[in-house]
């Protein structure tokens, strides 16, 4: 799929957003990601995980774990499309864990989700939790790549799309210089 594919299906959905918003770390942005509101579209999220999913065909991934909630769907979808189980790990005072009797099997292959990496925090808690449970990582993906370089060191990581779009502290944002209505996050431009 290319990318202007991608990104028009990111736009159609609402999940990319252009305006002028206030994004979770205070800064402002001409763009906003919710990638929820891709998977508000089924068949939109079962396409983007076949996409997704064909980069890691060949590695007989055995699970597909990512972090609650962003992760929670694109893994059961990327597991269909891996035949591979799927599970997620969520926070319980602040640990990354899993809960509900699932279970990581020694030395099976697992690969790692998440719908948006910025910083990828949540992943390599995720990370340490398989590691610590004796899975075989092997990779990291996610629908958009939000950072420069990998942050996984020492994985395989690919994406579908990287964004790159310019944050502005607030005292330095031309938006705000243009006097553009503000948003704040997941509030609809339109
Ligand atoms: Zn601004």
């Amino acid at each position: 799929m290319e990318r202007d594919k991608i990104i028009n299906i990111l736009k159609n959905t609402d999940a990319f957003l252009t305006g002028h918003f206030v994004l979770a770390s205070g800064n402002h942005s001409e763009n906003y990601i919710q990638c929820a509101k891709l998977f508000e579209y089924p068949n939109i999220a079962k396409d983007i995980a076949l996409e997704l999913g064909k980069k890691w065909k060949k590695k007989k991934i055995a699970l597909v774990i990512g972090p609650a909630m962003g992760a929670v769907i694109l893994s059961f979808e990327l597991a269909k499309v891996l035949n591979a189980r799927s599970i997620f790990a969520e926070r319980k005072n602040g640990v990354m864990m899993l809960r509900r009797n699932f279970h990581i099997k020694k030395d099976e292959n697992v690969l790692v989700c998440e719908d948006v990496v910025t910083t990828g925090g949540s992943v390599k808690e995720v990370i340490e939790l398989v590691r610590s449970m004796s899975g075989n990582i092997v990779g990291v993906t996610s629908i958009i790549k939000r950072c420069k370089d990998n942050p996984f060191e020492n994985y395989e990581y690919k994406s579908l799309i990287t964004l790159d779009f310019p944050v502005y502290k607030p005292s330095e944002c031309p938006l705000c210089k243009k006097g553009v209505p503000i948003k704040a996050p997941g509030t609809k431009i339109k």
